[in-house]
């Protein structure tokens, strides 16, 4: 017999259960994924608009899976060059990359996750947490804001805050609203603390409801989440995803790197060749605009590391830890 049907939203997943948890309204309902049909419009994941059937066919389920939408995104983390790319969430837009100074972040690590970022179309913001540790005016203090203001002056919305303390945190949650976020960043930067800060506690609450409706026990600290953050106006939906902490800039050749280097664009039409690779090329309005300050000289010495390891096809390329 069948009950109705719905759409609603992807907030966990158990893929080796075949099983999802699915927000419609205010309730999260369990949906089995159907079997035996290997249409790739029918494997869900965290971030999915789905339509589900509630169904007393579903074993033991409540609803079944009628239709993944389409999607507007996708996140992918591949492992290796050889392996097959895995698909982590769908539909972000925003990626919140959170640093702090301990454990201290490196400008190599940021440059991969905005080409990384970029190449899967996703907004940035940087986020210093632990701002605490660094009080306004402190020579430590400025020496992480001249660090950040090279990415600020390149664009990037640079945020400091405090998931300890609360400063900043509720200028970020205003940036979240009606948007899907997806929290990266190295471990032990506080990512897990922000998030809870950001969900004024609920989200624990929701985390352990996620395992224990799909019976996944520890393993929910693997698996990727969706949260609904508490708070006013347009909602704001955060993805926390172990696995994206790892995302890293393998799709990206050596040839399509400058693309990424945002602030070169507008130069890059001015060199002399129209493939020029601003590197040895004669002529090369990039290297003029790093000479006369107007791109950041630390953006460019990164750009040709990168370029180089990407030619080799090293590991240096990974984005994270
Ligand atoms: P994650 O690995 O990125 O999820 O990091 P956690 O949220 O587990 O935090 C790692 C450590 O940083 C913990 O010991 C936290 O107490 C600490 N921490 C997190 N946020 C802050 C902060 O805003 N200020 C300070 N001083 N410590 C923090
Ligand atoms: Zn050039």
């Amino acid at each position: 017999d069948d009950f109705g049907r719905a759409t609603g939203c992807v907030v966990g997943g158990a893929e080796r259960h075949g099983q999802v948890l699915v927000s419609v309204d205010d309730s999260t309902v369990i949906c089995q994924i159907p079997r035996g049909r290997r249409a790739p419009n029918l494997e869900p994941i965290v971030g999915d608009m789905v339509n589900i059937l509630w169904t007393s066919a579903a074993a033991d389920a409540e609803a079944v899976v009628e239709e993944v939408l389409p999607r507007k995104s996708t996140l992918i983390r591949r492992h290796g060059t050889a392996a097959k790319p895995q698909v982590l969430c769908a539909n972000l837009d925003l990626a919140i990359l959170v640093l702090s100074i301990e454990p201290n972040f490196s400008e190599g690590m940021v440059d991969r996750v905005l080409i990384s970022a970029h190449a899967q179309e996703l907004d940035v913001v940087l986020v210093l947490n632990k701002a605490d540790l660094v009080p306004k005016g402190s020579p430590a203090r400025r020496d992480v804001e001249r660090r950040l203001s090279v990415y600020e002056r390149i664009g990037y919305k640079v945020l400091f805050v405090s998931a300890l303390e609360g400063q900043g945190v509720e200028d970020l949650r205003a940036l979240l609203c009606g948007r899907t976020s997806i929290l990266v960043g190295n471990s032990g930067v506080g990512k897990s603390h922000l998030l809870n800060r950001l969900g004024q506690g609920e989200i624990a609450v929701t985390v352990g409801n996620i395992s224990e409706k799909l019976k996944l026990g520890r393993h929910v600290t693997t698996t990727t989440t969706l949260h609904r953050l508490p708070g006013g106006g347009d909602p704001a939906y955060l993805i926390d995803s172990p696995g994206a902490r790892r995302f890293s800039i393998w799709d990206v050749r050596p040839e399509e790197l400058k693309e990424h280097f945002v602030e070169f664009i507008p130069y890059a039409s001015g060199c002399k060749f129209s493939d020029c690779r601003h590197l040895e090329e004669p002529k090369c309005k990039v290297k003029e605009a790093v000479e006369e300050g107007y791109i950041p000289r630390e953006r460019y010495v990164s750009y040709k590391r990168i370029h180089h390891l990407l030619l080799e096809g090293s590991e240096g390329a990974r984005v994270t830890e």
